[in-house]
């Protein structure tokens, strides 16, 4: 089947829009936030109150009803303009399990608030200490008991999990021997924070290299409502799939409007400084990384949008998202190498932002899928070789 897409508008409307908040929180407001391991939490109210965090909530449920490429915008011009998308994301996306996949009465009872900012559904807790990039041997367990399911088990670098009121929460219903297959048994819950903790449930921060407000996650027979299960029991991992495409996407993204800022400074600053009597932009040195970085962004940037289209048309968009996220990732080290070269010793000075923007990226070559993960998908489920783990 031959299908044609649009590579998406560019919504220059939405990029304005967000580049005026951005210009409200320079790069003072996010080094604040990082002495203080503290959350962004003005600038999030800015962006959920002008409705940019719930781009792809319905207008049925209280959103604006945008579709992925328009949240994808909306990220990488966060990005782009030196503020930082990683800690409001997940307010766009990890909504999309329980809008596709839960019942109607859970959409009613969450979808509003979420679009509004009353609830931060924010926390999305799959990866686990032991177990790592093998998530269907997870061990986290929820066993039925009546109208609940008792929780035990442990999470980690669950995100912004103390900055949330709700977190989605992947664990095992029927234990891994007794499932035919291995993505079978695992089941998708939402758990309200608010009422949990001290109840069975723990969350220690967890001090990372970048200020991500990432948690340690700890279940100690926690009882989670049985309508809080979202679709049918067994069925959590199909259900996080899709939603995985988007995130990817989405992440890709952002590493694009990352990749961006980087050239933007680079070459401000090249055009600025002078040594031996010259700028130091007119040598090819500084030129050709600079050049090379800004060709690698805008091929990545066509995958985005190309995984972005196949999404919004409900097409399979595996392969294609995580694509994206592999190009746009290295595209935007290589933006932020090339920056730090540029810069030279002020690359290391705080006040320049650089040495916080290439902290905050190196992240997307590992989370949330490392690359070669990527690769070992693309190789099995593209060219056909053998799977090799
Ligand atoms: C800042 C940050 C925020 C995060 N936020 C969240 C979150 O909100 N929720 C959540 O659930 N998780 C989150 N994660 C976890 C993230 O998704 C994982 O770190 C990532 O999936 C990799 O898992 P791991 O760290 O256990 O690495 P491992 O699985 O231990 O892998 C380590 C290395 O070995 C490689 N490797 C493993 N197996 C193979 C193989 N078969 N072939 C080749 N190479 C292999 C990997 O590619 C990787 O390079 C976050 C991580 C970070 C760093």
């Amino acid at each position: 089947m031959t299908t044609t897409l649009a590579l998406g508008q560019d919504w220059s409307d939405l990029r304005e829009a967000v580049a005026k908040i951005c210009a409200r929180y320079p790069g003072e407001y996010w080094r604040r936030l990082e002495d203080q391991h503290a959350y962004p939490t003005e600038f999030i109210q800015e962006l959920t109150h002008a409705g940019f965090l719930g781009a792809l909530i319905p207008e049925e449920y209280g959103g604006s009803g945008l579709p992925l490429r328009a949240a994808a915008v909306i990220l990488e011009t966060i990005n782009r303009y030196g503020c930082t998308a990683s800690q409001g994301h997940a307010q766009m996306y990890i909504m999309g399990t329980l809008l596709r996949h839960g019942s109607e009465a859970q959409k009613r009872e969450f979808l509003p608030g979420i679009a509004r900012g009353e609830l931060r559904l924010q926390a999305f807790a799959v990866t686990e200490p032991t177990t790592g990039s093998d998530t269907t041997r997870l061990k986290t367990r929820a066993v039925r008991e009546g109208d609940h399911y008792v929780v035990t088990g442990q999470k980690v670098w669950t995100s912004r999990a103390l900055h949330s009121d709700l977190m989605l929460l992947l664990a095992r219903t029927t234990p891994l021997e007794s499932c035919s297959k291995r993505i079978d048994g695992l089941s998708v819950f939402i758990v309200d924070i608010r009422e949990s903790l001290g109840q069975g449930l723990a969350i220690r921060p967890l001090q990372a290299m970048f200020n991500h407000n990432t948690t340690e996650v700890f279940f100690d027979g926690l009882r989670v409502p049985a309508k809080n299960l979202i679709g049918t029991e067994g069925k959590g991992f199909t259900y996080i799939l899709d939603g995985l495409n988007a995130e990817r996407t989405l992440i890709a993204a952002e590493a694009v409007g990352d990749g961006r800022y980087f050239i933007d400074q680079a070459v401000r600053y090249a055009n600025q400084r002078v040594v031996f009597d010259r700028t130091i932009g007119r040598n090819q040195g500084i030129q050709f990384p600079l050049a090379r970085a800004h060709a690698e962004l805008e091929a990545a940037d066509v995958m985005v949008r190309k995984a972005a289209a196949l999404f919004d048309a409900a097409q399979p968009c595996g392969t294609d998202a995580n694509i994206a996220k592999l190009l746009a990732s290295e595209a935007c080290w290589h933006a932020a190498e090339a920056a730090v070269q540029t810069f030279g010793g002020f690359a290391f000075a705080r006040e320049y932002d650089i040495e916080r923007k290439w902290r905050e990226c190196r992240v997307y070559q590992v989370a949330p899928v490392s690359t070669n993960l990527i690769l070992a998908h693309v190789a099995q489920h593209v060219l056909g070789l053998e799977r090799s783990y």
